[in-house]
């Protein structure tokens, strides 16, 4: 678009002028649907930003008013993109997320009088620290950029913790929302980027919302319901597998439904672990199936067999609950180590897909025969 921009018609380069305030409404209608405050406040940095820059910096920068307005900008976006993300989200509609709206609010309103009434005294101080083109080619003022670099490190350390579709998107609408101050200079470079920042915000909003609706929240696996779409689009030659935990109700009944969930989470990472193409889903309680797309029987048991043997050689370190509940304050930090190990086992039935099978519904139930008969065998073994 920046390339091609000056050859546009006005039509269209009214279109790209408007686009970062379209895509604005469409996130902010999707951010409050999936109740995101984190999608809300990009939406309002963003805005206001290019507002901003629309607004006041389509003159000189030796304007003193776009002098001010420049600063404000290059120190507003990363400062609140970066607290943004070290904000935890806890919905849009909550006290939290209503007061980080407040601060915004406060803050546009801080810079709007800045800009209007103080950007003539504050000359020599932005000289001093905030000048901008310290080099051919960048406009944003060393300064600015250090500043803008070390909220880019935290925002990224903050990711790597934990990264999920959304932190991924709020960091990378960081770096784009960054990118027009940098180089301001080019015709339409504020639209584009930060219409780019916005949808790089919509699209991980979208990705969100459909992990949400496929992956299971313990165990991270995907669920039932991507595992009958996958099916969906499968006709033939396939091998799938039913995976069920020993004596599990025992074990809840022992522990508690606290500590199996913390085990079923672990069983599950173990199992996501298998090789040979085998792709895992939660079925549904301590019930799992591994779908091995273009693979024979002998293949899948094979690399099952590994999987199986994984398991039970791992003992699984779990917290003693009825311990932990009595123990004191300081005690309770001992306690919180893991106290015993358990041995787990898992019972495989696996079944291929035939002729004879008329839809994937019979696979599975072919699959549940064989885990019955590995359960009739004594558990902790693959059937086929
Ligand atoms: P078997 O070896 O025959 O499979 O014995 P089992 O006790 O595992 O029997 P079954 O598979 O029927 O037991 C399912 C139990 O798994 C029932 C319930 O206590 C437990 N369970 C199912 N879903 C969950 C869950 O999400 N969390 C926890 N903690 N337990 C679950
Ligand atoms: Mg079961
Ligand atoms: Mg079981």
């Amino acid at each position: 678009m920046l390339i091609w921009y000056a050859e546009l018609s006005s039509s269209l380069k009214d279109i790209i002028y408007w686009m970062p305030y379209g895509l604005a409404a469409v996130t902010a209608m999707l951010a409050i649907q999936f109740n995101r405050r984190q999608l809300i406040v990009v939406v309002l940095v963003n805005t206001f930003s290019y507002w901003l820059i629309v607004q006041y910096l389509q003159q000189p920068l030796d304007v003193p008013e776009a002098k001010m307005a420049f600063t404000l900008v290059c120190v507003f976006i990363p400062c609140n993109m970066v607290l943004n993300l070290l904000i935890k989200e806890n919905g849009s509609k909550t006290l939290r997320a209503f007061l980080h709206y407040w601060m915004l609010i406060v803050q546009a309103l801080v810079i709007t009088i800045l800009i209007n009434y103080l950007s003539v005294d504050a000359q020599s101080l932005i000289e001093n620290w905030f000048a901008p083109r310290p080099i051919d080619g960048l406009v944003i003022s060393s300064s600015a950029l250090a500043i803008s670099t070390l909220c880019l490190v935290i925002a990224f350390v903050r990711l790597a913790h934990r990264p999920t579709s959304l932190t991924i998107g709020l960091f990378f609408s960081f770096v784009a929302s960054i990118f027009p101050l940098a180089f301001l200079d080019r015709e339409a470079i504020s639209s584009v980027f930060f219409s780019a920042s916005m949808l790089i915000v919509l699209y991980s909003g979208f990705r969100a919302s459909h992990e949400l609706a496929y992956r299971d929240e313990l165990t991270g696996l995907l669920g039932r319901r991507m595992l009958f779409e996958r099916l969906a689009g499968l006709s033939k030659n396939y091998t799938l597998a039913m995976v069920d935990i020993d004596h599990f109700k025992k074990f809840n009944d022992t522990y508690g439904h606290d500590v199996g969930d913390d085990v079923l989470a672990m069983v599950a990472s173990k199992l996501d672990q298998v090789e040979g193409g085998g792709q895992v889903f939660r079925y549904g309680g301590e019930e799992f199936t591994v779908l091995f797309k273009g693979k024979k029987l002998d293949h899948a048991i094979a690399f099952l067999d590994d999987i199986r043997e994984l398991i039970a050689e791992t003992p699984f370190a779990i917290r003693d609950k009825s311990n932990r509940e009595k123990a004191s304050k300081s005690a309770r930090k001992e306690n919180t180590k893991p106290k015993n190990t358990v041995q787990i086992t898992v019972s495989i039935g696996v079944a291929e897909k035939s002729n004879q099978h008329a839809n994937a519904e019979e696979v599975i139930k072919d699959a549940d025969k064989a885990l019955y008969k590995a359960k009739d065998k004594g558990r902790n073994i693959v059937v086929g």
